[in-house]
């Protein structure tokens, strides 16, 4: 079913609602070629009334039904909604599990019993035993080691050239009419005459095909690049097929570590997508079920500062800022260093509130799911829950983004440069926000290093450092 509660629960971008919803029509289609029997409700059917309980309801009543089995939604919020009505119903009412997923709902949180904190790592090694991913015949890794993070963090030099895009396009501007003509309100560019996402399962599998071909041999050594003449770099795009249960996890971790084995892309490289699936895709699923409800109201560095409009426009004079949100309201997606080191980590520096935050993430992403996109954005990225996920704050300087990629080059703001109107913002928000949040991170050991050069500091650097933070934080619309 088409419903308005779903369309309207955040603000999303226009090209989101529009791949589900013809995903959804195609799927109808294709179980109606298999000879099921389907009602498909359309947003506009009149007797949609645009809510999933009330549309249940008026169902069972029209078809007599003593019984409804629905799978296990994703998200608390729908599960929360479906656990109410069922129990305002006489209706023998069943949740069975999607199999979409590689863990149980509790997994995680039952692993992690007793951890003071709970590491991706301590849950990957035994995830890649349970489902025999990349071990060799004594059960061993293969490599003789679990993680190829530290070969993984090339910028890229602009060869090999990144591969042409290799999703299909669809013509949706019947059911762009539709969402306007229903009063739907969206964000972004819908591109309905030219929509690249797969939609069905036999576009995803050729998507999954062509990026195994032509981009995991180099997915590893440029998986941390920014580069502003090739967006999607080596990125797999799968997110949303898999994300909506075109693909499974599993189909696509084997699918990668074939292509190793048949000598078709480099060990590195198939280990760092894998872990990218069986390990932060379950385990961000295990935080989020683990700590919700509630976990979307954290905010442990006590961040209020509102989203500056240009989130909404890409209307910035920071080219990292503009070009990644730029490519989000264009296109819907931003690969994961975009999110978290470019426009999660000025987010958390200059201390924007994370639950508009949260909410931006969640509409704006063809992919985003709460489930993936809460711990992503909250725990990950903002660090609001206090520090659960990652053993320090993923923030950084100019310093970094300028090593990583090209994004530096033509920017109005100097990247050298720590005060002045030239200055780069992200170099005073870097000390700033270390200064700030002294006594939350000063005792962390990881950060001993970052807190000792700050301490190094002659008292003048300091107060000039955090007076410029001070004025860029005041007129956050303005950079
Ligand atoms: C602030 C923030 C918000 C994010 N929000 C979402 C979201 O709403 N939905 C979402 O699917 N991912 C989210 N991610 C994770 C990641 O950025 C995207 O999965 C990835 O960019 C999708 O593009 P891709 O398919 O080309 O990924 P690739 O780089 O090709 O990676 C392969 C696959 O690994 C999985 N993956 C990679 N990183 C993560 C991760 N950190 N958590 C979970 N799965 C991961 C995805 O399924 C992805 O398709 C977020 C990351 C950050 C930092
Ligand atoms: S100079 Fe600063 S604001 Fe400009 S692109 Fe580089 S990191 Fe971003």
């Amino acid at each position: 079913m088409e419903v308005r509660q779903e369309t309207d629960y955040v603000l999303h971008h226009a090209q989101k609602i529009l791949a589900i919803f013809a995903a959804m029509r195609d799927f109808a289609r294709h179980l109606r070629a298999a000879g099921h029997r389907v009602r498909y409700v359309a947003l506009d059917d009149a007797s949609n009334r645009q809510s999933i309980p009330d549309n249940l309801a008026a169902l069972a009543a029209h078809y007599g039904a003593q019984a409804v089995q629905w799978q296990q939604p994703d998200e608390w919020r729908l599960d929360a909604q479906l656990q109410a009505w069922a129990a305002t119903e006489a209706l023998a009412c069943t949740a069975v599990d999607s199999e979409h997923f590689l863990t149980a709902r509790d997994d995680l949180a039952t692993q992690m019993h007793g951890r003071r904190q709970w590491l991706m790592e301590h849950f990957y090694r035994p995830m890649r035993r349970r489902h025999r991913v990349l071990l060799d015949a004594a059960g061993q890794p293969e490599g003789g080691q679990w993680n190829f993070d530290h070969d993984n963090r090339k910028p890229w030099p602009g060869t090999p050239p990144a591969p042409a895009d290799w999703r299909p396009s669809h013509d949706h501007r019947a059911l762009w009419a539709l969402l306007q003509r229903c009063g739907v309100q969206t964000l972004g560019e819908p591109q309905a005459d030219a929509l690249r996402w797969p939609l069905n399962r036999c576009e995803a599998l050729a998507c999954l095909e062509a990026f195994v071909t032509h981009a995991l041999p180099h997915f590893g050594d440029y998986e941390d690049a920014l580069a502003s003449r090739a967006p999607r770099l080596f990125h797999s795009l799968l997110s949303f097929a898999l994300n909506v249960k075109m693909l499974h996890p599993l189909e696509v971790v084997q699918r990668a570590e074939a292509a190793w084995r048949a000598g078709q892309a480099p060990l590195a490289a198939v280990e760092g997508f894998v872990r990218q699936i069986l390990g932060w895709r379950e385990y961000m699923r295990g935080i989020y079920w683990a700590h919700m409800p509630g976990y979307d109201r954290h905010n442990a560095l006590g961040h209020h500062l509102p989203l500056p409009h240009w989130f909404w426009t890409g209307a910035t004079r920071m080219r990292c800022l503009h070009l990644a949100i730029r490519q989000s309201l264009d296109t819907a997606h931003a690969h994961h260093i975009q999110r978290l080191m470019v426009i999660g980590n000025f987010a958390l520096l200059a201390g924007l509130d994370p639950a508009p935050l949260h909410r931006w993430y969640l509409g704006i992403y063809i992919d985003a799911f709460e489930w993936v996109e809460l711990p992503n954005t909250l725990g990950m990225s903002q660090r609001a829950d206090g520090g659960r996920i990652a053993t320090k704050p993923y923030v950084s300087s100019a310093a970094y983004l300028q090593r990583m990629g090209d994004y530096c080059q033509g920017c109005a703001y100097d990247p050298q440069a720590k005060t002045g109107e030239r200055a780069c913002p992200f170099n005073a928000l870097y000390w700033d926000f270390f200064a700030r949040h002294a006594e939350a991170l000063g005792t962390n050991p990881r950060l001993a290093l970052v807190y000792r050069q700050w301490h190094k500091m002659p008292a003048a650097q300091q107060a000039a450092l955090r007076a410029q933070a001070l004025q860029l934080r005041q007129r956050l619309d303005a950079l």
